[in-house]
């Protein structure tokens, strides 16, 4: 059943069963308030004829007159002593329902009168008397039938009026609602810039509406990210294929030359290691981003990791006849997922090496202070403009793109060193050096895990 439905139903019933019983509550009032009346009445009618009957037992003729007791009966065992000229007119004998026996009950005459009839034993001496009094009650009945017919117009008024006002309500209420499920309908992935129309931020459906926009701008995030993800990847991926293709077509046209071959072939080689490496940080950073990522922290001197990628690729330094130097303290005990910090690490010697110019100097320093630990890799090449740092750490981002195609890089190296840093609590920051090149910085804040 739909929600405004529900509501509508809700509404009524509650509205039913508050005004049902308060009118109920008041016919029962009334009645009783006019039945008491009535009955009193008869009970005076009673006091008169048991006070004549013990004291002016002759004087009931009068009694009959208009103006006293009007209607009433008296017998003596079985035989009528005296009955009011009314009560013979109206023929209340024959009204009494024969089955009747309490002291008060209703009676219906022949043309359809109705009396409310008391009837008392009264004894004078030896005798027994049986008195009875009646009371027209066509006002009472009037009245209660013309309340009645008043309540129940007047209920069904109120439930006419109620459904037509929950009606109205409940689409006043709702209709904020249609309207977000309108506007939330026509949103897809080619438009995933729109948001849902908040009348009121504070109300509940300013709050779901904010719920909604949140996700969709979390959406529109992720399929950014996405549709530039897979520009790059295709953008990266042509330009070796193309290349691939150029040497293939290059080699066939003089198949006969072993050289031109070679070299060809060698061509190719290097382009399937460029193609390689980039699947594998390809790989890498869909696996982090998918948060799949499977973490192995272990206990371990930074310094003595450090020293070891150093060592590692000090043959690419010596190539470019660069000097690596490494500074390092006593062990500096980290708890880190060494394979992946030893990637880090090696992003940033390697981009060092690799930026840097012929002789040029790289210095990496893993030190220890009181407030926190770093390692700094820092070179004196051509350092990076200021414009690109809060970018630098992006994927697929590169200063210049034509340069670094020739060195290799295709701009993930920098974006996963970032995430590794993250991972692992810790800020990875840029800084150009004051006389040439750039400084990276990996750092823990607080030495509180060594
Ligand atoms: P790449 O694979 O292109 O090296 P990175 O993410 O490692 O990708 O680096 C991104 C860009 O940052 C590089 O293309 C380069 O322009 C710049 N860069 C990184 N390290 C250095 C450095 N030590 N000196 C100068 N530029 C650097």
């Amino acid at each position: 059943m739909s929600i405004r439905k529900r509501l509508l139903y809700g509404y009524l019933l509650s509205i039913v069963l508050i005004v049902i019983p308060f009118s109920g509550a008041i016919y029962w009032f009334v009645e009783n308030h006019l039945q008491y009346i009535v009955t009193h009445q008869l009970q005076q009618d009673m006091a008169i004829i048991d006070k004549t009957l013990h004291d002016y037992p002759t004087e009931f003729d009068e009694l009959g007159q208009p103006g006293y007791v009007e209607l009433f009966k008296v017998t003596r065992a079985g035989a009528v002593i005296y009955s009011s000229s009314d009560w013979e007119f109206e023929d209340l004998d024959h009204a009494i329902p024969p089955r009747g026996s309490a002291p008060l009950r209703r009676a219906l005459t022949g043309d359809h009168q109705a009396y409310l009839i008391l009837e008392k034993p009264i004894s004078v001496g030896a005798d027994s008397f049986i008195a009875s009094v009646a009371h027209p009650v066509a006002g009472m009945d009037n009245t209660l039938t013309v309340l009645r017919q008043g309540i129940i117009a007047g209920l069904s008024i109120a439930l006419v009026l109620a459904l037509l006002g929950g009606f109205i309500f409940t689409q006043r209420v709702l209709s904020p609602f249609q309207r977000l499920a309108n506007k939330a309908k026509t949103i897809s992935s080619a438009n995933l810039s729109e948001r849902l129309p908040m009348d009121d931020p504070a109300d509940e459906f300013g709050h779901l509406a904010q719920v909604f926009n949140d996700t969709f701008a979390r959406l529109e995030q992720s399929f950014e990210q996405l549709k530039r993800f897979t520009q790059d990847v295709s953008h990266e991926l042509r330009t070796p294929l193309t290349i691939l293709r150029g040497i293939g077509e290059q080699a066939l046209t003089a198949p006969e030359d072993n050289r031109v071959t070679r070299e060809a072939l060698g061509t190719i080689l290097e382009e399937i290691d460029r193609l390689s490496n980039l699947v594998e940080s390809l790989l890498t950073l869909s696996r982090i981003e998918s948060g799949h990522y499977p973490l192995n922290k272990t206990r371990h001197d930074l310094c003595q990791l450090s020293t070891e990628v150093v060592e590692c690729l000090r043959i690419l330094a010596d190539e470019k006849h660069q000097s690596l130097r490494i500074e390092t303290e006593p062990p500096i005990l980290l708890e880190i997922d060494v394979g992946l910090m030893r990637q880090a690490i090696m992003n940033l010697v390697y981009n060092a090496i690799q930026y840097t110019p012929v002789n040029g100097r790289i210095n990496v320093k893993v030190f220890h202070r009181s407030q926190h630990i770093a390692i700094e890799v820092s070179d004196d090449g051509p350092g990076i403009a200021t414009v690109h740092h809060s970018r630098i750490f992006e994927r697929f981002y590169r200063v210049h793109s034509d340069r670094s195609r020739a060195t290799g890089g295709a701009g993930l190296g920098l974006a996963i060193t970032a995430w590794i840093a993250k991972i692992h609590v810790a800020q990875i920051t840029l800084e150009n050096n004051p006389t040439a090149g750039v400084t990276f910085r990996i750092r823990w804040v607080a030495p509180t895990n060594q």
